[in-house]
């Protein structure tokens, strides 16, 4: 009798996901260890039936389409394993929001560097290790009372890898890609931001060799917070624009020093 997982093969699959994974352990066996994506296996028993087995959590289509490329990439030597787990961990540990959080806390206690920031973000990031070729061109464009910066890429998925690390998947979807240049505020409400209508909202669309981030207004009741605390409340999506920072109350959180 079929698992009821087995109604989610997609039709025209000559092998389920299931055979995929115990499959790809045996053929491609090198390259699914490099994958941070692998079939897990509990055993435990269930209200609904008084017997104890095994069941796999089966990794998603995607999932198990990006393991089936990269087994087959390895296994024509296209692509090195190692470096591939390098880049993975790269962009695990080294890129991401936390590096664009310490840009924006410095641009907030920092005037000088703000402008910097503001008048070439491409200089003003290097000043700070931040750089490369993605960052051959990167402008930094800050948000107030009066205008709101909001970040897209409607042919593709171009975004500031160096400081917000990997696009989210709704970044890269032809729905916020769309809809953003036609009605980006009707976006940001969906976002949870009502602007007033003297806001004026300013859509920069992102290219290979141009990309943007938004540096956003500190909010209230940061006064005297260090640049470590300020970092803890900067998002990934205040830098995009789809976020306002809201009001703090309280202590500032305590960090490691
Ligand atoms: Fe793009």
């Amino acid at each position: 009798m079929p698992h009821p997982d087995d109604k989610s093969r997609p039709a025209g699959l000559s092998i389920d996901r299931r055979g995929f994974v115990a499959a790809g352990a045996g053929a491609g066996a090198g390259a699914l260890a490099t994958s941070p994506v692998k079939a897990q296996t509990s055993r435990h028993s269930h209200d609904d039936h008084n017997h104890a087995h095994d069941h796999s959590h089966v990794p998603s289509d995607a999932a198990l389409t990006a393991m089936a490329l990269e087994s087959v990439l390895i296994g024509k030597g296209i692509i090195d394993p190692a470096a591939l787990a390098a880049l993975v961990e790269h962009y695990g540990r080294d890129v991401g929001p936390h590096i664009g959080a310490k840009v924006v806390a410095r641009a907030w206690t920092d005037p000088e560097f703000c402008a910097e920031l503001l008048e070439n973000g491409t200089d003003a990031l290097w000043s700070m290790g931040i750089g490369g070729v993605l960052t051959s061109m990167i402008k930094i464009v800050a948000n107030s009372p009066t205008d709101h910066h909001l970040v897209v890429c409607t042919l593709c998925s171009c975004y500031p890898w160096p400081v917000l690390g990997l696009p989210p998947s709704w970044y890269k979807s032809p729905e916020y890609r769309s809809r953003v240049a036609v009605d980006p505020r009707g976006v940001l409400k969906e976002f949870g931001i009502e602007l007033s209508d003297d806001v004026k909202v300013h859509v920069w669309d992102s290219i290979a060799d141009q990309r943007y981030m938004v540096l956003p207004e500190r909010p209230a009741g940061t006064e005297g917070w260090s640049i470590e605390q300020l970092e803890t409340i900067v998002t990934r999506n205040a830098m995009i624009g789809t976020e306002i920072l809201a009001p703090q109350s309280g202590t500032a959180p305590e960090v490691q020093a």
